[in-house]
């Protein structure tokens, strides 16, 4: 009998973080790593189908890699912290959603759909940060999956990335839970959350609720993670003046300073709407600006969105950074981050000084030096 994925899977595993895990009747097991909060039975999986319950104990994934990557920074995308910087991107393997435009699919549907292969490679946190330092990376990101469901790896790399310096990352859905940011809290710097849409039927449709990723945002920014937001403007989806205008109002009332970054949706996998038009793009950042966001970008079309993709000083409008898609023209921030004519301090992590950028494309590191085949 051959051997599947999934088989391969349930090796590469742990036990759950006592954090994330709460003790039900029957031996039954509820898990906490993301909003789903799943009671799971004994012998089953939970909604993200890598995290399962063995014996009365939660099993979580450890030890394997399916995908890294050397990511410039503002590929994440992250645009007010250190910019230009390298991030060393890894990811595991399914998702608590199943969104049909998932860019990612390949590894966040991996055991949902059999067209997505992605094989897993076992990984030794030691050396991969060893390699991300090796390659220059200044932030190391947890991405390509959910990371919220693969938490316990993420810190496992993250304690070995503090050690030697380097700042950490989430990519994520923001369908979190309190219990597992205060797990993350102590390890992850840097929080993306990907705000898909400001309504709950459309949140359902992909396998989710809008509530938890509300709470998400405000408890990121109350607990002093650095936040920026992101969303997937997909036409006939989320475009509408009024769902752009409820998500910057409720943004802008977390904090002005958070960054939003409207993206255009090019069809992939399931979902075959059409292209986000620049024009729907520079509507939604006028939206956001009209709520009052201080820094509002467009995504995803370089050199066609005009200042779009560029921070300026909310106090005095200096072009401070200048970018064409992840490469970074001109940085004129100084060494305490602020405008370098109005010493208005612009809200971010900021390096002392801008270092060039080591690339403004991906490219993948060497094979095996890091990870070796799982299977
Ligand atoms: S990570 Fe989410 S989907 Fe997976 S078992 Fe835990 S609560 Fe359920």
């Amino acid at each position: 009998m051959s051997t599947t994925l999934k088989d391969v899977l349930d090796q590469q595993v742990r036990e759950g973080a006592p954090e994330l895990v709460e003790s039900l009747d029957r031996n039954r097991l509820r898990c906490h790593a993301c909003g789903h909060q799943c009671p799971i039975a004994e012998g089953q999986p939970g909604v993200c189908q890598v995290r399962f319950n063995r014996g009365g104990k939660l099993f979580v994934p450890w030890g394997y890699s399916a995908g890294v990557q050397c990511d410039p920074i503002e590929k994440k995308p992250f645009f007010h912290a250190y910019p230009g910087a390298l991030a060393y991107s890894f990811g595991m393997l399914g998702c608590d959603l199943h969104c049909g435009y998932c860019q990612n699919w390949v590894t966040s549907q991996a055991l949902r759909d059999p067209r997505a292969v992605s094989p897993p490679r076992r990984a030794v946190p030691e050396r991969m940060i060893a390699e991300a330092v090796d390659l220059g990376a200044r932030v190391v990101v947890s991405t390509y999956n959910e990371p919220l469901i693969t938490s316990e790896w993420a810190v496992e790399v993250f304690r070995h990335a503090k050690a030697a310096g380097l700042v950490t990352g989430f990519v994520s859905n923001g369908n979190a839970t309190p219990r597992v940011l205060e797990f993350l809290h102590p390890w992850v710097d840097l929080y993306k959350v990907d705000l898909k849409s400001f309504n709950d039927r459309h949140y359902r449709k992909l396998g989710g609720r809008l509530a938890p990723v509300l709470d998400t945002v405000g408890r990121l920014q109350q607990m002093g993670f650095w936040v920026e937001i992101v969303t997937l403007v997909v036409p006939g989806f989320n475009d509408s003046v009024e769902e752009l205008s409820e998500m910057a109002a409720f943004i802008a009332g977390v904090s002005p300073e958070i960054p939003w970054h409207v993206t255009a949706f090019h069809t992939d996998y399931k979902m075959e709407n059409p292209d986000t038009p620049r024009e729907t793009l520079v509507q939604a950042a006028a939206i956001g600006r009209r709520a009052g966001l201080k820094f509002v970008y467009a995504g995803n079309r370089p050199g066609d969105v005009g200042e779009l993709e560029n921070t300026f000083c909310p106090e005095c409008h200096e072009r401070l950074i200048e970018r064409w898609g992840y490469f970074i023209r001109d940085y004129r921030l100084t060494a305490q981050g602020a405008c370098p004519k109005c010493k208005t301090r612009i809200p971010g992590r900021w390096a002392e000084k801008f270092g060039g950028q080591i690339a403004a494309h991906p490219f993948l590191p060497r094979r095996g030096t890091a990870a070796d085949r799982a299977e």
